[in-house]
């Protein structure tokens, strides 16, 4: 009777164990997977403008020194020039993306969230070059703990992406302020093309665009919203997207209370 016993735990320990293996196995493979799909894509993001760049400068390096005119060299120097930024905005990104994964997050400091907020807004600005309305309603007395550095590029993510995907005359309204439980929201709001709802669990994924012409037109790389709701976590927070194709999204940042400083904070006694 003990041999048996003894039999069947052996039998149901290796059952266990086999289970685990395969469990550990499939993570492997996922892991493998993921990991062959990102290089498989930096190295066609990157081929691109790589082949429209090494096209154009054998095409002058072949030609007669004098067959362009100043302006038509101008033309064709703006075109390189272009493809050299779409490259360095993608090895920027990538840089991000690698330094939030294998750096710890950190407790960080209270930041004011007008202040996180102003060199981001004047980028904004300058990058609609007063295509777009804008509305700002910021709470002066609002702050976040955190890193300033990765809050400041979750921010101003949300805020390009808004310009880049409204077309002309569009609103685009920015509120930052205190919600009810003790928290905090940052809602960017733009009446622009929208998305579809079956894309929008898909966005944060890296490099996934709804529509891959216009995101690299507008100089996007498909890695914002990776960041984005990376920096989310790490700061605890929700990165929340509703949006309705043709009229427009609404991107949040959700913090929790134990994330937002005190408001109005009394003057230490002295
Ligand atoms: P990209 O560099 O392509 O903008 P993101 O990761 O920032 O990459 O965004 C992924 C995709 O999500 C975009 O390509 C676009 O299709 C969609 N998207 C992001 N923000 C908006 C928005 N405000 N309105 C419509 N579509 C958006």
């Amino acid at each position: 009777d003990r041999e048996r016993r003894l039999l069947m735990q052996l039998a149901t320990f290796g059952r266990d164990q086999r289970l685990l293996i395969t469990r550990d196995v499939t993570q492997l493979e996922r892991l493998e997977t993921t990991r062959r799909d990102f290089v498989a894509n930096v190295s066609h993001e990157l081929r691109t403008p790589l082949t429209v760049l090494v096209g154009f400068l054998e095409t002058l390096r072949d030609m007669p020194a004098d067959a362009l005119s100043a302006e038509q060299r101008t033309h064709y120097m703006t075109l390189m020039y272009d493809q050299g930024q779409v490259m360095q905005a993608l090895v920027a990104d990538l840089l991000t993306l690698s330094t939030l994964e294998s750096a710890p997050s950190q407790e960080g400091q209270a930041i004011r969230c007008d202040s996180l907020l102003a060199t981001p807004r004047q980028q904004v600005e300058s990058l609609s070059a007063g295509k777009h309305v804008f509305s700002w309603h910021i709470d002066p007395d609002l702050q976040i703990r955190g890193s300033e550095t990765e809050l400041a590029s979750a921010v101003s993510n949300l805020l390009t992406n808004a310009v880049r995907y409204t077309p002309e005359g569009g609103t685009i309204s920015v509120t930052f302020e205190a919600t009810p439980d003790g928290g905090a929201r940052y809602v960017v709001t733009d009446t622009g093309i929208g998305i579809a709802a079956h894309h929008i669990d898909r966005l944060t994924e890296r490099f996934y665009r709804v529509d891959r012409s216009r995101s690299r037109a507008a100089g996007g790389t498909g890695l914002g919203l990776a960041i984005t709701k990376h920096i989310a976590m790490r700061h605890d927070a929700e990165l929340e997207i509703t949006s309705v194709l043709g009229q427009g999204s609404t991107f949040a940042l959700v913090f929790p209370p134990e994330r937002v400083g005190e408001k109005n904070p009394h003057p230490a006694k002295s």
